[in-house]
């Protein structure tokens, strides 16, 4: 196996005013994704907590909205007869349609629950199971209409700091015949993988990461639930769906283990007085070396003089940081998972 887990630690040496201008040193590790080899910068200092946001007044002001009960099944679009002759798809408390501001071949949206507005420790496994049941239908049926449609995301965007302009919980399924950028590099780089090693990537790594127990938080059912070596965002969770490369093959109990690691990462952020989080799943069809992964990260929280965690080394240098040492992370993480 030739996974490799590299690093580089960088030093920053100043004269501090908080120490009376004596010399401190202050660390950065930048880690190398042994996959992708993108580059992550793991920052070790971060903002004190401003404690929890008050979200009665945001709450109260955006009720009654397009996915509130009284209009989801009146006001949102449905989809063509040919894909479903119903209209729209409802499992549980869950209902999904097309997005009216699509931003790709098929795009859908899945309101979560009847609640306008819930805390990061009110979501339930029940909740995410409903959802992801939805999305999985809206998937398998669009495929059965249009076999091209391979690529696939399931995410979640939380409040305005996710990107979300909609308080209301919901997820996004998107499909398209072509893949996105992450889509291509996770396939590229796991098909080389296998070529070089013969082995699927995501196998050697779940053996490694067991092993060393660092990162590695447990296993529900076949998903195995970690923290990357090099994550791509803050407080980055990952979950792999051993066996399956595509959402649609998922039976109840693997739909299920999905469902407890998102909502035990979201108790996670709650108790830190995070907020606002983005979910993604990565679901291809017809790919030996894809193996299905939900990447969970939290995003600076909604508050007063809120501060975006996308600055210029992001957006225009593309190295994404991280406020966590991963180990350290997975190891707060761990009592919340089942
Ligand atoms: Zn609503």
């Amino acid at each position: 196996m030739e996974i490799k887990f590299e690093r580089f630690h960088l030093q920053s040496d100043l004269r501090s005013p908080l120490k009376g201008f004596e010399m401190i040193s202050v660390p950065t590790e930048v880690r190398i994704d042994p996959l992708t080899k993108r580059r992550s910068r793991i920052i070790t200092w971060g903002l004190p907590s401003q404690g929890k946001f008050d979200f009665s007044k945001m709450a109260e002001e955006s009720k009654e909205c397009f996915f509130c009960p009284d209009n989801v099944l009146q006001k949102t679009p449905q989809f063509l007869k040919e894909i479903v002759p119903e209209g729209r798809i409802c499992i549980g408390r869950a209902v999904g349609f097309p997005n009216l501001n699509p931003v790709g071949s098929y795009g859908s949206v899945v309101v979560l629950c009847p609640e306008h507005f819930l805390h990061l420790n009110q979501f339930t496994p029940e909740i995410y199971e409903e959802g992801l049941s939805v999305a999985i239908e809206i998937i398998q049926r669009t495929m059965a209409f249009d076999p091209d449609t391979r690529y696939w995301q399931i995410s979640q965007n939380f409040l305005h700091p996710g990107g979300s302009t909609i308080l209301h919980p919901h997820l996004q399924v998107i499909g398209d015949p072509i893949p996105t950028n992450e889509m291509e590099w996770l396939l590229d780089a796991s098909s080389s993988y296998t070529q070089r090693n013969g082995t699927l990537y995501w196998k050697d790594l779940t053996q490694i990461e067991k092993g060393l127990g660092k990162r590695y938080i447990t296993p529900i059912k076949n998903v195995h639930w970690f923290v990357s070596f090099a994550p791509i965002g803050f407080n980055e969770v990952c979950g792999s769906v051993e066996g399956h490369g595509s959402i649609t093959t998922l039976g109840k109990e693997e739909i299920a283990s999905l469902a407890k690691g998102i909502v035990s990462t979201l108790k996670y952020y709650y108790e830190k007085d995070l907020n606002s989080f983005n979910f993604s799943i990565t679901s291809i069809s017809g790919e030996t070396h894809h193996q299905l992964l939900i990447r969970i990260i939290s995003r600076t929280p909604l508050q007063p003089y809120y501060l975006n965690d996308y600055t210029s080394f992001e957006v225009l240098q593309s190295e994404l940081t991280a406020n966590i040492i991963p180990e350290e992370l997975c190891r707060e993480i761990r009592p919340y998972f089942p």
